[in-house]
Formats: structure tokens, C-alpha cells, sequence
């Protein structure tokens, strides 16, 4: 390195040289396409790379030759094909919808924001058509004047649709409802399929939203209820995962008195 450098001031009229441009950051990611398209494998074998390899340019040749025919299409298709009503009983839970759930939750704007974007994010890269993108996504990159959020986001995060927020709202109450109500939440997770339950229960009080309309159907033939049922699972499982998370922290916490790895690093 310091002999390309030597090399470079001696050879050209350079003033300095930046040594950050000198990285295998490509090399990298080549091969973590190959450790990818090996089934997520880290150690593989020649016989992979080679296959990878096969697999890499037979993408870029399909992707050059036929500009009609885009993945992103097919995926969408499926997703317009797939059943909008889920088969589960949720009939011991509907009474929480006669409730003022909605009334006595209280939400935390900076985290709804942050959480209604990037959950929807990820499921606006699944859609094509601009207008349904617009129905999870209203702006990228805007100061809200919210500390926490802005901090985070450094001008580089997305604004949900209100839409979403209203979701986001139905999704929280209810979920704080089956918590604070211990024999609801035993009954939840006295279940298997509890975070379709969680679902479904969010999409059937969203029918009862006058901001949100289940029943428009896009230009391009998604009906708004297909991405909102989407949307209302990205947060369904945020909720269960940091739930759990939280539940396991404080188990760890019980088990042992020895303080945990991270937090004798922080302290
Ligand atoms: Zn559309």
C-alpha cells in the first residue's frame, strides 16, 4: 500500500492519495452472493462457487435479453393470488374489540414512526406498482421535529402514510389489551397460531376505522386490504418478537446474578 502510494505521488500530479478506495468490498460481496445462492452456507465448497458462478450470469443474461419478463411481476401476482380471509377462530378474542382499547392506549410518536417505516419498507420492495407503494410510504429522508426520530434517522429514513400510523395504533392497543389482561394473554399463547390470531384480530378492528378503507382496490388490481394485511403482520411480528425478547431478558435476569456480557462491557 505505502509503495503505491510512494508510486503514485512520484509518477502523478496528485496532491493526496485516498487509501479507503483500495478495499475488496466487491470481492466481498461476490462472495457472499456464492455463500447465499449456496443456501445461506459459510463454508463452500469449489463445486458451489462454480455452480454460484453458473447461476450469477445465467441472472444477468435473463435479465438482459428478456425486458419483459420481471420477477418483481411475478411476485406480485402471487401476492394478489394469495387468500385475503385467514382461516382461524378468533372468536374468543373479539370481545377485546368491544373494549376502549383504543381510547386508553397511549402511543409513543418517534417509535410508531421508526417502526411503520422500516416494516413497510421491506414489504415496498416486494410491490411495483408506484401507487400501492405510495399506500405504505409517504416520503423519505423528512425532519418530524421528533428528537429520537430525528436522531435516528439522519436523513435517510422513510415517513409511513398515515395509513400505516392508524394500523400501527390498532396493532399496539390491542396488543398492550392482551398483555395487561393476564388470562387473555395465557389464552393467546395457550394457542399455536397466536400471531395469526394477533392478525387477524388487528385487520377485523380495522374494519371498523373510518381513515382506513379495506374495500378500495388499486389500479393494478392489489386490493388495499392485501397490503394492509401485510403491513398489519410486519407489525404483528415486530410486537411478538420484542415481546419475547423482553420476556427473555428478564428470565436471564432472574436465572443468574452474574451481570451479562454486555452489560459488564457497557458499565
Ligand atoms: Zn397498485
Amino acid at each position: 500500500m505505502i509503495k503505491i502510494v510512494d508510486y503514485s505521488f512520484e509518477h502523478f500530479p496528485v496532491e493526496y492519495v485516498l487509501c479507503g478506495k483500495f478495499q475488496t468490498d466487491n470481492l466481498e460481496k461476490r462472495f457472499g452472493r456464492y455463500r447465499y445462492l449456496s443456501g445461506c452456507n459459510y463454508h463452500i465448497s469449489i463445486n458451489e462457487i462454480l455452480e454460484s458462478e453458473k447461476k450469477i450470469r445465467l441472472q444477468n443474461v435473463l435479465k438482459t435479453c428478456n425486458t419483459e419478463f420481471d420477477l418483481k411481476e411475478l411476485r406480485n401476482s402471487s401476492l394478489t393470488s394469495e387468500q385475503d380471509t385467514f382461516s382461524v377462530d378468533i372468536s374468543d378474542f373479539l370481545f377485546i374489540l368491544e373494549t376502549d382499547y383504543l381510547i386508553s392506549y397511549d402511543v409513543d410518536e418517534a417509535v410508531k414512526i421508526y417502526i411503520c417505516g422500516c416494516g413497510p419498507f421491506s414489504h415496498k420492495k416486494k410491490i411495483s406498482c408506484t401507487k400501492c407503494q405510495e399506500k405504505l410510504i409517504k416520503s423519505k429522508g423528512v425532519m418530524l421535529e421528533l428528537d429520537y426520530f430525528d436522531y435516528l434517522q439522519r436523513a435517510g429514513l422513510c415517513i409511513p402514510a398515515d395509513e400505516i400510523g392508524y394500523i400501527y395504533h390498532h396493532a399496539c392497543a390491542i396488543f398492550t389489551y392482551i398483555i395487561d389482561h393476564e388470562n387473555t394473554l395465557k389464552m393467546l399463547f395457550a394457542r399455536l397460531d397466536h400471531k395469526t390470531i394477533l392478525g387477524t384480530l388487528i385487520v377485523e378492528s380495522l374494519e371498523s376505522d373510518v381513515f382506513i378503507d379495506l374495500k378500495i382496490i388499486c389500479e393494478c388490481g392489489m386490493p388495499h386490504k392485501k397490503i394492509y394485511t401485510a403491513t398489519t403482520f410486519i407489525i404483528c411480528n415486530i410486537l411478538l418478537n420484542n415481546f419475547t425478547k423482553n420476556k427473555n431478558n428478564l428470565c436471564h435476569k432472574e436465572k443468574s446474578d452474574k451481570k451479562r456480557k454486555l452489560l459488564t462491557l457497557t458499565s
